[in-house]
């Protein structure tokens, strides 16, 4: 723990439970009863966001949200991805605390009563951490590793190995989340931003309940992408220092080539030409790309395109309706006159 108030306990008016749906037939149902079950007794509500399936859990989460108020529902236009969805859910939380984590039952809804511990003791973000992880692929767990590694280096946040989406986190600093509306959402990555004391539990993963992961290959490059450029100038940077480097040995050649001329010695060096023309020209097209991949986040920032769209809102009310924080850019402007 990295610190909270002594002394100090809140009371839990309300706790809100957000989680993202995505083709989730086969688990919601038991996601609901474990909820349920894990949480007895306490004031809690469940945020459930259909990001566009196309199965039957539309039906599923239907059927639950009429049986039970506390089920409160939002349904997407389409689907949007795991973290807009998880970030159309915290819109639409009102707890005074509230707990994201998956609905496939990887993240064990019983670690929700150990995380409010936390809270009550005053911490206001507390995050799951993986101890073990069953059932996920060499291949994840491997790419995992590297990932966090290459972000520690690049990153000015400092992230927990091993810890997903799931954590809690206090009135406070989820406004302060919900104030940053930008497009290429890292969530874990922006909790730590925001600071506040934070706290972390250790927990093991389960395996996914039913269904297979939504996380294939490209979008986890995707994913990683998002994360690293929105944390990191570094990359850009690195083209600079490339420049450089490869400028200075380009200026130390010109006076050898120029003795060994003298010298009378004769370089046939044509291969040597071509493949140095060859690197250059590859490291100017990463160094391109790696400037496109900023240049096409700054174009979707400009476009001021809301986050996601709502399709449909169950046991919502209007008054509960979130004004949208970032109106489309357009209406920001006054005409000059
Ligand atoms: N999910 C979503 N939209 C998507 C992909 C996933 O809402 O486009 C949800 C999914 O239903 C699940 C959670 O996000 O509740 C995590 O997805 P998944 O289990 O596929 O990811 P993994 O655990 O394999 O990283
Ligand atoms: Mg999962």
């Amino acid at each position: 723990m990295t610190g909270s108030s002594e002394g100090l306990t809140r009371s839990l008016g309300l706790l809100s439970v957000v989680a993202p749906v995505y083709n989730e037939e086969g688990t919601i149902g038991e996601f609901y009863a474990r909820v349920c079950v894990a949480l007895e007794g306490l004031p809690f509500e469940l945020v459930l966001v259909d990001d566009g399936s196309t199965d039957g859990s539309a039906v599923e989460l239907d059927r639950l949200a009429a049986g039970d108020p506390r089920v409160r529902l939002v349904s997407l236009s389409r689907n949007f991805g795991h973290q807009t969805a998880l970030t159309a859910g915290l819109d639409h939380a009102r707890g005074d605390a509230v707990v994201m984590l998956d609905a496939d039952l990887q993240d064990p809804p019983e670690l929700i009563l150990r995380m409010l511990d936390h809270w009550r003791a005053g911490c206001d973000v507390v995050y799951a951490v993986r101890q073990q992880r069953e059932g996920e692929s060499r291949f994840k767990l491997t790419t995992a590793v590297w990932f966090y590694r290459l972000f520690d280096r690049l990153a000015q946040v400092e992230l927990q190995h091993n810890s997903g989406d799931f954590r809690l986190l206090d009135r406070a600093p989820l406004d302060a989340l919900l104030s940053m509306r930008e497009r290429n959402r890292f969530l874990r990555g922006m909790t730590v931003w925001v600071g506040y004391t934070q706290a972390a539990v250790p927990y093991r993963r389960d395996p996914r309940y039913a269904g297979k992961t939504k996380y294939t290959i490209s979008r986890m490059v995707r994913f990683s992408l998002d994360a690293i450029s929105s944390f990191s100038h570094r990359p850009l940077q690195l083209a600079t220092l490339l420049g450089f480097v490869i400028s200075t040995l380009a200026f130390i050649a010109i006076p050898v080539v120029i003795a060994l001329r003298i010298l009378g010695s004769y370089l046939p060096g044509f291969s040597s030409i071509t493949i140095a023309v060859l690197l250059l020209g590859g490291i100017q097209l990463i160094a391109l790309g790696i400037i496109g991949e900023y240049i096409g986040r700054i174009y979707d920032e400009v476009k001021g395109r809301p986050l996601y769209l709502v399709r449909s809102r169950k046991n919502i009310a209007d008054l509960d309706v979130p004004a949208d924080p970032a109106p489309p850019l357009a209406a920001r402007h006054t005409p000059d006159e």
